[in-house]
This record gives C-alpha cells, sequence and structure tokens, in this order.
C-alpha cells in the first residue's frame, strides 16, 4: 500500500447548492493531498461532482451500482451510466444497501463485478452487526462476505477496495477502538493473502464514526488503509483533518 484513501460518503444527503459550497470549501482547503481523496454522491449529484472536480485531486463515485448490465430495472443506474460521468469508485454492499434493501453477498459480488468490469474500482463494505460482534461471529461474518467477492471476481481481487465497517459503530458515535478495527483488518488481510501474491495492493479502509478527532489513532494501525467517511463527510473542516491526517 502506498497512498491511503479518504472517501466521503454524503449517503441521502446534499442537494445542488449545498453540494457546491461544501466541494468548493473542501478544494480550497486542499492543496496537493499526501492521500487518495474521494467524495461518493447521490447519482443525480455525479454530473455536478464532475463539473466541479474534473482536474482536482478528489475523485467521485456513486454509492452504488445495479448488479444488472442494463434494460427493465426500473430505478436501477447501470455501471455503464456511471462510467459516463467519470465515477472511479462504487460503494458496493453498504451496510444500509444489506440492511434496507436485502442486498445479499451474491447482490454485493456481483456488483463488484459489474464496477470492474466498466473500469470502476469498488468500495466493497463489509462488517457484522452488534449482536453478531456480541456473539463472537464477528471474524465468520465480514470472511463470509469478502469471500463471496473474492469467489466472484478471481484475479481482479487486487482491484478493489475493502472497506470495513462495523454495522453498530457507523452513524452512532460509537467508534471502533484502533485495536478493534486493526483486529478485523488483519483477519481481512489474511483473507485477501490468501487469494493473491499482493494482498497490500488492495487497501483496506475503515467505516464507521471516523471523525477528525479519533481518525489519526485510526490511520496511524498498519492494517488501516483509509478511511469511509459519513457523517463527517458533510462538513468541509472535518473532513480536510481526516485527510490531513491520512
Ligand atoms: P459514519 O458513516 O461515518 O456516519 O458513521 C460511515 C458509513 O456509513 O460509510
Amino acid at each position: 500500500m502506498s497512498r491511503k484513501l479518504i472517501a466521503g460518503n454524503w449517503k441521502m444527503n446534499g442537494g445542488l447548492a449545498a453540494n457546491e459550497s461544501l466541494v468548493k470549501a473542501m478544494l480550497a482547503g486542499l492543496a496537493a493531498p499526501a492521500c487518495d481523496v474521494a467524495l461518493c454522491a447521490p447519482a443525480p449529484y455525479l454530473a455536478q461532482l464532475q463539473e466541479l472536480l474534473q482536474g482536482s485531486p478528489i475523485a467521485w463515485g456513486a454509492q452504488d451500482v445495479s448488479a444488472h448490465e442494463q434494460g427493465a430495472f426500473t430505478g436501477e443506474v447501470s455501471a455503464a451510466m456511471l462510467k459516463d460521468f467519470a465515477c472511479r469508485y462504487a460503494l458496493v454492499g453498504h451496510s444500509e444497501r444489506r440492511q434496507y434493501h436485502g442486498e445479499t453477498d451474491e447482490t454485493v459480488a456481483t456488483k463488484a463485478q459489474r464496477a470492474l468490469a466498466a473500469g470502476i474500482t469498488p468500495i466493497v463494505c463489509v462488517g457484522e452487526t452488534l449482536a453478531q460482534r456480541e456473539a463472537g461471529e464477528t471474524e465468520l461474518v465480514v470472511k463470509r462476505q469478502l469471500a463471496a467477492v473474492i469467489h466472484a471476481v478471481g484475479h481482479c481481487i487486487t482491484e478493489i477496495v475493502v472497506a470495513y465497517e462495523p454495522v453498530w459503530a457507523i452513524g452512532t458515535g460509537k467508534t471502533a477502538t484502533p485495536e478493534q478495527a486493526q483486529q478485523v483488518h488483519a483477519v481481512l488481510r489474511a483473507q485477501l493473502a490468501a487469494a493473491t501474491t499482493n494482498p497490500k495492493r488492495v487497501p483496506i479502509v475503515y467505516g464507521g464514526s471516523m471523525n477528525a478527532a479519533n481518525a489519526a489513532s485510526l490511520l496511524a494501525q498498519p492494517d488501516i488503509d483509509g478511511g469511509l467517511i459519513g457523517g463527517a463527510s458533510l462538513k468541509a473542516a472535518d473532513f480536510l483533518t481526516i485527510v490531513a491526517a491520512a
């Protein structure tokens, strides 16, 4: 791993005017970041991000991608459509998609495949719920989620990003401790090492209440290669502090 990745996930927030001022404030505070930086926006705003961010150090991406290539799938957005707006990334399998939209490990794996086939880097989200952690199933759950993607994409596994996002830490203000996160990242790294000779090529980023105050200690862990930032990506100053910590 050379450069870390800090990716914002705006979720279903924003609007034309708010996005513009947020992005402009971020760009104004970002000269030459030492890490890769990206913003994942709701699909209708990808054209706006393309316009605002083209030629800047910030890449942009989608929050989801269809598992289908094209056709009668009302409401879906295909990987090719995201590519039309020069998305570098697409989140796949975010826990909110798994929880509220019934996405299975297999759906998520297919989505990762679709993204890769279109030249988009899938940021594959994995993570356990509180009940699963308390039942001692954390390792089992994240390995099962990642295994489906490894199985589906084969040697292209080196082209993905993995995001470890414990569900109990997302939007709750309850961050995993650096040690808790590192422990799971090491498990995921070992799983990648069994699938590719170059497991360090795959960034494993942490997400779940990462903020300006706790980013540095999380990013200091040997297997934490960046962050997926929800709430704190809606505030330019906070996001820039996290970028500076990477
Ligand atoms: P959070 O969200 O930073 O608001 O916890 C992270 C995510 O869901 O990607």
